[in-house]
């Protein structure tokens, strides 16, 4: 194996298991580390982006690790109808269910995902743009 080829397997299975054991999103849904939470229930928390990105922005995290959509396995697709259904009810308590939203998913490198634990971006409060950067 070539070792640009070794680099990027090795990349893989960093970004799926390492990360783990010091997730950020882990740590904040068991409240070792502080957030602004707006929502909380067994399965999911909804809490502020620490470096917001429009007037709402709201990270909505199930608390169970997985690392990116990749990873989600047919068991847990469930997980991401708890997702929708959570930024429903965030976009009510932000009262901007009316005047829209984003919610954004990033998965991966390219897809602009820094954090490697599952987590829908839920964004408003101004006008959105089209296409996303
Ligand atoms: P991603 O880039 O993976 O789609 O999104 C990760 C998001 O998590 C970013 O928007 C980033 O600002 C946010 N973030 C990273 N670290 C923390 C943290 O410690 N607390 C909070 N509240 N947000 C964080
Ligand atoms: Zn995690």
């Amino acid at each position: 194996m070539s070792t640009k080829k070794a680099e990027e397997k090795y990349s893989v299975y960093f970004r799926k298991y390492q990360r783990m054991l010091d997730c950020i999103f882990c740590q904040i849904a068991q409240h070792e580390i502080d957030a602004t939470i707006i929502y909380e229930d067994e399965d999911v928390i909804a809490f502020e982006d620490i470096d917001p990105q429009a007037p709402q922005h709201i990270l909505i995290v199930p608390k169970m690790h997985i690392s990116t959509l990749m990873e989600l396995q047919e068991g847990n697709h469930a997980i991401i109808q708890r997702l929708f259904s959570v930024a429903q009810h965030v976009a009510t308590l932000l009262h901007i269910e009316n005047s829209g939203f984003r919610v954004v998913l990033n998965c991966n490198p390219d897809g602009g995902q820094t954090v490697y634990h599952l987590h829908a971006h839920l964004l408003g409060g101004r006008k959105m743009n089209w296409p996303p950067g």
